[in-house]
Order: structure tokens, then sequence, then C-alpha cells
């Protein structure tokens, strides 16, 4: 398949609760999917069965043609760190660093060196047009800084795909549109993959496609 993150036949229970029911799923690249579906409809068990973070019960999950579902949770991890890119709502910045230490790190943790992870979140950061607060911690921007940061360092790995679980939530509509256009023109400019996983329709009404979960089952 030519999908960047593909899901076959996910099905996830806990307990009695059916929160993923043979979902399959496919993003290509350069593709933005926004996914909605109703509060407990299964859009984060979704997202973290593709993630490689929980494990499916049936199905499988491939990334750029590689099965990582049934790796181990090392490899899984690992392959996570080099492929996947993930923008939340809010808040999820490291406090203690600096804006372009926040965006280098993916790299510092795949290996990078301290030097070159910082030339490229600076540039990235650049890019976002942020780079005049790049030395400042998440508490020492606004929001609308701190989330354009957040999606600097979803993107400086390159990613194969980026997974945004309400990215613009938390924002006002100014700050949101800036984030959501930041985040389209990255996916498509680079050709990753984007999982948008939103309630605001508007924001869907970006998207190439949606699917929409209900309990546990995509329509649409
Ligand atoms: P959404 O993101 O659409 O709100 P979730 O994926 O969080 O939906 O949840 C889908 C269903 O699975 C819900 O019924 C939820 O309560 C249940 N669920 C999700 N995660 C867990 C968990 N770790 N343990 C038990 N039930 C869970
Ligand atoms: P969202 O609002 O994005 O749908 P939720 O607040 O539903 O997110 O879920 C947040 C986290 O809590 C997820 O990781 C989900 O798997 C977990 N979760 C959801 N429902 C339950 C539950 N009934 N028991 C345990 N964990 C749950």
């Amino acid at each position: 398949s030519e999908g960047v993150v593909v899901g076959a036949g996910l099905t996830k229970h806990f307990g009695t609760t059916k929160a993923l029911d043979e979902v399959s799923i496919s993003v290509r690249p350069g593709e933005v999917v926004a996914l909605m579906g109703p509060s407990g409809s299964g859009k984060s068990t979704l997202l973290h069965v593709l993630a490689g973070i929980i494990p499916p019960d049936a199905g499988s999950v491939h990334v750029r043609g590689r099965r990582i579902d049934d790796m181990s949770e090392r490899r899984r991890s690992s392959a996570r760190l080099r492929e996947l890119g993930f923008v939340f709502q809010f808040g999820d910045l490291v406090p203690e660093l600096s804006l372009a230490e926040n965006v280098a790190l993916p790299l510092l943790l795949t290996g990078s060196s301290r030097r070159a992870a910082m030339a490229q979140a600076t540039e990235l950061l650049a890019e976002l047009e942020i780079a005049g607060v790049a030395s400042r911690r998440p508490a020492e921007v606004s929001g609308g800084q701190a989330q354009r940061a957040a999606v600097a360092r979803a993107l400086v790995h390159q990613p194969a795909a980026i997974f945004a679980d309400e990215p613009t939530g938390a924002l006002d509509s100014v700050n949101g549109d800036i984030v959501l256009t930041a985040l389209l023109d990255a996916a498509r400019g680079r050709g990753i993959g984007l999982l948008l996983v939103t309630h605001d329709a508007r924001v869907a009404a970006h998207a190439d496609r949606e699917c929409i979960l209900r309990d546990g089952k995509l329509a649409g």
C-alpha cells in the first residue's frame, strides 16, 4: 500500500468495552486526514494504536511499509521516535527547556549531536516565525508561540506522519489559525501524513478527507 501509516482490521477491547471494532485507515504522504467522532467513540485509542503506544487485540499497523504492532516494546518505541511526530492540545513541551531545546529533543533522543540538533531546531523556529523567542521557556511565551514550537518539534526529525490531537483546541481563533496553517503547510509541503483529531468542523474542512468514528467503527 502507498500509505505512510496503514492500520488494517484494528480491534481493541478494554474489558467488555470494544473501543475499536475492525477499523481500517490509511494516511498517504502529504495527506491530511481529519478524525472526528463523539467523546468515547475511540479516537484516542485509534491514535494510540496507530502510534504503537498500545497494541491492538487484532489487526496490523504498518509505518512506511514496516509492521510495527508485533515489534518488541523497545523496537516499537524506537520506530515511534524516528518515524512519528505528535502534537497534543496543549502543555506537553518540557517546561525546564527553552523552545529551541524542546524542538531539538527528538534529534538528541535519536543520536544527533547537540550542535546539529540545535542548528536544525533554530532553522525550523525561524520558518515558523518564532526565532525571536527561541531561548525562552514555554511559560515565557504565548500559547500560540508554544504550540508553534510543538509543531516544530513534531517536524524536526522529518517523520513519516504526525498525529495531532486537538492541536488548536486550547487557542483563540487567531492563534488557532496560525498553528493549523503551520501544520497543514508542513504536512503538505514536506509529504508528511497528518492525522488530525478534531471536534471542530471548521478545522476538519481544511483536511483532504474526513473519517468519523462511532462506537469504535469508522463511518464514511
Ligand atoms: P475518544 O478519544 O473518542 O473520546 P477513547 O478512545 O478515549 O475515545 O475511548 C473509547 C472507549 O474506550 C471509551 O468507552 C473509553 O471509556 C474506553 N477506554 C479508553 N481507554 C481506556 C482504558 N485505558 N481503560 C478502559 N477503558 C478505556
Ligand atoms: P479525549 O478527550 O482526547 O478523547 P480522554 O480524556 O477520553 O481523551 O482520554 C484520555 C486518556 O485516558 C486516553 O489515553 C484514554 O485511553 C484514557 N482513558 C479513556 N477512558 C478511560 C477509562 N474508562 N479508563 C481508563 N483510561 C481511560
